[in-house]
């Protein structure tokens, strides 16, 4: 009875746009040669759009002096970005050539086509911290034309980010990262979705259509092979997050 309270509430609240089996870019397009593998570069974004990917995903932090950059690590070099300023972060760079990119250029490339750009908000030293970068990432996607639910989701590890998004972005697809929150908990608490490591829906494949019936979206990362591929398609997951995007036709 609980489940199904949940799912009307969530129906009733908000209308997402409608996303199935589509194939994501890790972290811009990850072990691409054209892009240097230079993993969440401008040029491996460029990669993912010239290559008609329906999404690249890509992680953003805050540095000492408040500029949003994009990069997997809290570390650029062994160069700390939370403790540094943006203009300390220049004194190294991409395996690629690139300065680490601002979310400000980064989104500047992302509004050059339709590919759908999947934010990861990452945890900062603090909560609060966390949604001051939230906060920046949607002035900064608002200037650019991109505050729109069919050019941005938001995914994050961090639950508080992710109840941040849900409470002022609630039309937005909002998916949270750590495989162990069950979907019921996750539309109890307003998030629309969930992006669970490939071995979460190994473990549980029940849970695809939990979510699904409780009107999540089901995005997963990171496929590496054409089995994992073709398991999950099986599964009815709606985002399929690679690091292979040779595997995109599996
Ligand atoms: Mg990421």
């Amino acid at each position: 009875m609980r489940r199904i309270i949940v799912s009307l509430l969530v129906a009733a609240v908000v209308s997402l746009p409608a996303v199935a089996q589509k194939v994501c870019a890790h972290r811009g397009y990850w072990q691409c040669p054209e892009a240097g593998y230079a993993q969440n570069s401008i040029a491996s974004l460029r990669q993912a759009q010239e290559n008609g990917f329906w999404g690249s995903e890509f992680d953003v932090h805050l540095t000492a002096d408040s500029v949003v950059v994009v990069n997997h690590d809290p570390s650029i070099n062994g160069i700390s970005i939370h403790t540094s300023t943006y203009r300390e972060l220049l004194k190294t760079h991409l395996p690629n050539g690139e300065f680490i990119p601002t979310l400000n250029e980064y989104l500047h490339q992302g509004a050059k086509s339709a590919c759908m750009m999947v934010l990861e908000i990452k945890p900062q030293d603090t909560v609060e911290a966390t949604l001051e970068l939230a906060r920046r990432c949607v002035w900064q996607l608002k200037a650019h034309g991109l505050l729109d639910p069919e050019r941005v989701m938001f995914i994050s590890f961090s639950y508080e980010a992710c109840k941040w998004i849900a409470a002022n972005l609630p039309g937005f697809h909002n998916q949270y990262l750590e495989g162990v929150v069950e979907p019921e908990q996750i539309a109890a608490d307003g998030i629309n979705g969930i992006d669970y490591h490939f071995i979460a829906f190994h473990k549980h494949p029940d849970w695809v259509e939990r979510a699904h019936a409780l009107g999540l979206t089901v995005n997963v990362w990171t496929v590496d092979s054409p089995e994992e591929m073709r398991y999950l398609k099986d599964l009815g997951v709606d985002v399929i997050t690679t690091n292979r995007p040779d595997l995109a036709s599996e």
